[in-house]
């Protein structure tokens, strides 16, 4: 099932040593908004930079592959310390398969994360990389993310309403 994220999670705060080593992962491909941040926020969420260090101390490699542009993630990623690819033009596997190289791991060590089931998740899965999904730090108010989340909703009965709305 291409819409169906192999692991879902609250966020990427919850992933930990035991995680990673339950499913044999040693490489992250990120995505940026609403995983790592709120949408558009240049600041990364609270913990990020502490996660990030315990991954990086596992030896996990991390890339982030966006769809938002380069002027939006590329100081981010800085700050962040990560590399990135923008316009990544997820679900198609374009960054994905960027990221991989960049990597130099086999699929079955990769996990693709982020938020949206129709990019991260669908991007993933037809690349044959398992995914990860997680609840978007903040909800977004704009119309286009509301009707896709309305489609998540009635795809997977994703239960948003004990998220906190901005
Ligand atoms: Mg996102």
């Amino acid at each position: 099932m291409l819409f169906r994220p192999h692991i879902w999670i609250k966020n990427v705060l919850a992933i930990d040593r035991a995680f990673v080593e339950k499913y044999g992962f040693k490489g992250f491909i990120l995505d940026l908004d609403n995983t790592l941040s709120m949408h558009g926020n240049p600041a990364a969420e609270n913990g990020i930079f502490e996660w990030l260090d315990s991954m990086r101390e596992l030896g996990v490699k991390m890339v982030i592959v966006s769809n938002n542009t380069k002027k939006r993630v590329a100081p981010l990623a800085a700050k962040l310390g990560l590399p990135f690819f923008s316009f990544g033009c997820k679900p198609l596997p374009l960054g994905i398969n960027k990221a991989k190289k960049l990597m130099g791991l086999p699929r079955k060590e990769i996990a693709v994360i982020g938020d949206q089931i129709f990019t991260d998740v669908l991007g993933g899965n037809v690349s044959g990389i398992r995914t990860v999904l997680v609840e978007p730090f903040h909800l977004e108010d704009k119309l286009g993310f509301r009707f896709k989340r309305k489609l998540e909703s009635i795809f997977f009965k994703r239960d948003y309403s004990k998220l906190e709305r901005k």
